[in-house]
């Protein structure tokens, strides 16, 4: 099959390149993201390989199946950019990687997490300088603390499990509870408890149209003060504007993110030679309690060499007639 691959950076070619190397298929790289500007890239091609800030909207969905190709193959969990009912109207199969290392992203989280808490970040710059002094870097201990696990799927309940590791009470929120989240001594709790009781919320929920600013100025109202907020799910789950007032009257205590809302004009690409043009992503980065990575908490040598496994592997199913093991519809 030819495979048109979109936002490939270096890694992206090396790992599916290896992955590819049985199957054969004809793989063609493109550095930029898949949009209405770009898809006529695609014209020719079997199928399309895409990323988390590819936008395959209903548009570019019918200006893809008008070009030939058949399949799109997304190289991540999630796929709130990919208009599932346009695909089908325009015959195109999707296919995910379900699940490559919730490790990566639980770790990345847990690693946010004691960042923020212990100042890490501030440390790291004070000592560069041969600044020793402690002030402005005092955390808490989080053996005893209660976490909140808003989303208790494959990612959430690992992170659950590593935050029971360290001795704190774990509790959770899932429209869709599931009883491994209890196994280990976690629990579930409504959100009114969570609010009221959580010292740190991790977001590990999906971004939909339901949970879309779930973390907004009524929400981050209702949280107890102080409390840290961690996000490596995606960028939609909160009101940026909000959590940023939040931060300025100090009911956040500290936030925490590797996703952003409007993330798709600036992650994956060095921007520190240009002016930045967003003003709010800029007031949060100047606060000395908001770290900020660009999305990359899959970023493992494990997670990437099973996202191009899979990749490839549901390529090579298309190809060959097969059912997709990791085929996403509609609902
Ligand atoms: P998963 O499907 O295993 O778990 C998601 C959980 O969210 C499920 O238990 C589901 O029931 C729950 N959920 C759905 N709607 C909800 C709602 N309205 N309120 C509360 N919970 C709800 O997915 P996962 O593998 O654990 O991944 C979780 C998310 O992590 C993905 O959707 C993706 O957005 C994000 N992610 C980020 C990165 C990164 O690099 N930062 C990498 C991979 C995944």
């Amino acid at each position: 099959m030819k495979v048109a691959v979109f936002s490939a950076k270096c890694y992206d070619r090396n790992f599916l390149n290896a992955a590819n190397a049985a199957a054969g298929h004809q793989l063609a790289y493109f550095d930029v993201p898949l949009d209405l500007d770009t898809v006529a890239l695609a014209v020719g091609y079997d199928a399309v390989c895409i990323f988390v800030n590819d936008k395959a909207d209903a548009d570019v969905l019918k200006a893809l199946a008008g070009g030939g190709a058949r399949l799109v193959a997304l190289r991540c969990t999630g796929f709130n950019n990919v208009d599932l009912k346009a695909a089908a109207q325009f015959g195109l199969k999707v296919a995910r990687v379900v699940s490559y290392s919730p490790y990566s992203v639980a770790e990345h989280a847990v690693a946010l997490l004691l960042a923020i808490n212990r100042k890490i970040h501030r440390a790291y710059n004070r000592t560069r300088d041969s600044n020793f002094a402690l002030d402005g870097l005092m955390g808490f201990d989080l053996h005893g603390k209660t976490v909140a696990v808003v989303g208790t799927g494959k990612i959430g309940r690992v992170f659950a499990r590593i935050m029971l590791g360290f001795g704190c009470e774990v509790i959770g929120y899932d429209k869709y509870p599931s009883p491994e989240f209890e196994i280990f001594g976690a629990r579930y709790a409504e959100p009114r408890e969570i609010g009221a009781r959580a010292d740190i919320i991790s977001l590990h929920c999906p971004l939909t149209p339901e949970t879309h600013h779930i973390v907004n100025a009524d929400t981050l109202a209702r949280v107890k003060r102080g409390a840290l907020l961690v996000n490596t799910s995606r960028g939609g789950l909160v009101d940026t504007e909000a959590a940023i007032e939040a931060l300025k009257s100090k009911q956040l205590g500290g936030l925490a993110i590797d996703v952003y809302e409007q993330e798709a004009d600036l992650f994956f690409r060095d921007l520190s030679s240009t002016i930045i043009p967003d003003d709010v992503l800029q007031r949060l980065i100047s606060f000395p309690n908001v770290i900020v990575t660009g999305h990359q908490a899959f970023f493992t040598q494990e997670a990437i060499a099973t996202i191009s496994k899979t990749t490839i592997n549901s390529v090579t199913e298309f190809a060959t007639g097969q059912p997709l093991s990791n085929e996403i519809k509609a609902s």
